[in-house]
């Protein structure tokens, strides 16, 4: 017998459809300089038909990659849609990149037409001169003089477009063509380019939605604070549009919590996405002017693991954190934290605290640290997550890093986690931070939380830093809060850590600074910690 399903390609265009069909009266809210900008889905739409026009009369055919440089704005989200929709590939450019970097990124991709937000054309132009691929910049600007540049002669994205029909005729597309692409930068060599399908993206996006992972609803408004050039701004663009739900873009206002908190007040925001330090300056200043978010019922949060002492404040404030694990290979999201039926109820902050369960679509496993052999799920044994799926990397543009595969087609994440009997992983490391003292591990994610809760404490990391006996030993980088600045000391937080760890995992030292640096998502970035860290004292002393 021969199935009689038709043969429908999972693409972006049915996402567009679903835009201009059916939720056209949805609003879409950007904030600007002074107030918002706000259209509807079907503004927007009519205008993703114009975009598709403007491109192709300046060249851009299917397969062609076409950058943007832009922070999360309504333009930023025409292009997410025009371009996969036409056929083209779009390369969203992570700005906060080293210049040569961005120029490796451009380069590698083939990137033809650049897309940049006014804003950050002084971004560009570090490396104008440099991406010889690029023969059109056009500028997405609210209007006023452009920044002084050498990037030679620029288009502007809003002339361009005034004339273009708002109808296109959307070509047929293969759903395993690429449909975009994201660079991840790793510890060492250059950044490694993923290659997004349409049916990859589609697939994801369905994901996204269900009750089981973010549940996002047609009567839901999402603000995503993760930014729209790292990891597909966690799938949201899409998802947002498949479930017509309201969007509010905070453009480049990402890291302010007071306009984070303006936002979801004027415009009922009720989900919230971002990274634990956005959460940790948005509680603070919570706590410190008392504003509340009744209308907020799930705050998502992933890239870094959450510190409990976040996830108790939240909550004491009425908002509900959600613990989501993924990485821009898995398109991005691999894991969702909510508690099983059969889970206890008073074990529920703890189970949430955990990365969660693989969402329907993703399948993954631990390996051993050295053997590779697969452990069990006892919530003990930890090695490796390696991970597949319709939207997990099967390699990077150009075979870059081939090892990352296992031979038998799964891939191999970096990071090290235990996984219970129930499913939920448990991240402890990546497998680069991870302090081995002495041959014993020391997980630096618990640790930093364990310090994170200390009421003094308002940001803080572990790095290994060699030593002379144990190989290594446990540094911690400690910010407090400004009100407790002059009167915190290193011995107070050990004793703090005496009934919390292990005694040999308590730090070393305690070392207080002014800030944690962070990478371009907001992580805490320990690569350039531990390059800049002194050696520990008695490292020196021996
Ligand atoms: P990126 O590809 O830049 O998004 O980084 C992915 C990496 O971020 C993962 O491999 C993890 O190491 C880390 N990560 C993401 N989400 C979490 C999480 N919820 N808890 C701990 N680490 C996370």
């Amino acid at each position: 017998m021969e199935q009689t399903m038709q043969d429908y390609p999972l693409t972006v265009q049915h996402v567009l459809w679903r835009v201009e069909k059916l939720f056209c009266r949805k609003e879409i809210v950007t904030k600007r300089e002074a107030g918002v900008h706000r259209y509807t889905y079907g503004d927007f739409a009519a205008r993703v038909h114009q975009v598709a026009h403007m491109l192709e009369r300046l060249g851009v055919r299917p397969g062609d990659r076409v950058g943007t440089l832009a922070w999360n704005n309504y333009r930023h989200l025409e292009l997410y849609y025009a371009i996969p929709c036409m056929g083209a590939v779009l390369h969203t450019l992570n700005l906060r990149l080293f210049p040569e970097q961005l120029a490796f990124i451009i380069e590698d991709a083939g990137d033809t037409v650049l897309c940049v937000d006014a804003s950050l054309i002084p971004v560009l132009n570090k490396i104008a001169g440099k991406i010889p691929t690029v023969k059109t910049i056009i500028v997405l600007n609210d209007g006023g003089d452009l920044p002084a540049h050498d990037l030679g002669e620029t288009l502007d994205y809003e002339s361009l477009l005034a004339d273009e029909p708002t109808t296109y005729a959307w070509p047929t597309l293969d759903e395993r063509a690429p449909a975009g692409v994201c660079y991840t930068s790793g510890t060492t060599g250059n950044p490694k380019g993923v290659v997004y399908s349409h049916r990859s993206q589609f697939l994801h996006t369905m994901s996204v939605l269900q009750k089981g992972c973010l549940n996002i609803g047609e009567e839901d408004v999402v603000l995503p604070v993760v930014p729209m050039f790292h990891a597909n701004s966690w799938g949201l663009p899409y998802a947002v549009g498949m479930a017509g739900a309201k969007l509010v873009l905070p453009d480049r206002w990402m890291g302010d919590g007071a306009t984070l908190i303006e936002l979801c007040q004027s415009e009922d925001v009720t989900i919230l996405a971002g990274v634990p330090t956005i959460w940790i300056n948005l509680l603070r200043q919570i706590e410190q002017t008392g504003a509340q978010l009744p209308k907020v019922h799930t705050v998502v949060c992933g890239g870094s693991a959450i510190p409990p002492a976040l996830m108790a404040g939240m909550e004491k404030q009425g908002l509900r954190m959600l613990h989501a694990w993924g990485m821009t290979e898995t398109s991005p999201l691999g894991t969702v934290s909510i508690p099983r039926s059969w889970q206890p109820e008073e074990e529920s902050l703890a189970i949430r605290l955990k990365q969660g369960p693989p969402i329907p679509g993703v399948e993954l496993r631990i390996a051993d640290l050295s053997t590779g052999a697969e452990l069990p799920w006892d919530g003990v044994a930890f090695g490796e997550v390696q991970v597949r799926g319709p939207w997990i990397a099967s390699g990077y543009h150009h075979n870059a890093d081939p090892g990352k595969q296992t031979e038998d087609g799964w891939f191999k994440t970096g990071d090290v986690a235990t996984i219970d009997p129930d499913g939920f992983v448990a991240i402890v490391d990546r497998t680069k931070d991870v302090i081995k003292s002495g041959g014993e591990w020391i997980s630096t994610i618990e640790l930093e939380g364990a310090i994170m809760a200390h009421p003094k404490v308002l940001e803080a990391t572990v790095v290994g830093l060699a030593h002379p006996k144990w190989v290594e030993r446990p540094v911690a980088f400690v910010v407090t809060k400004p009100e407790h600045a002059e009167a915190t000391t290193p011995e107070e937080i050990r004793d703090f850590l005496t009934d919390k760890v292990a005694r040999w995992w308590i730090p070393d030292e305690i070392r207080f600074i002014a800030e944690i640096p962070k990478t371009s998502a907001g992580k805490f970035d320990k690569k350039v910690l531990r390059v800049n860290a002194a050696p520990l004292v008695e490292a020196v002393a021996t």
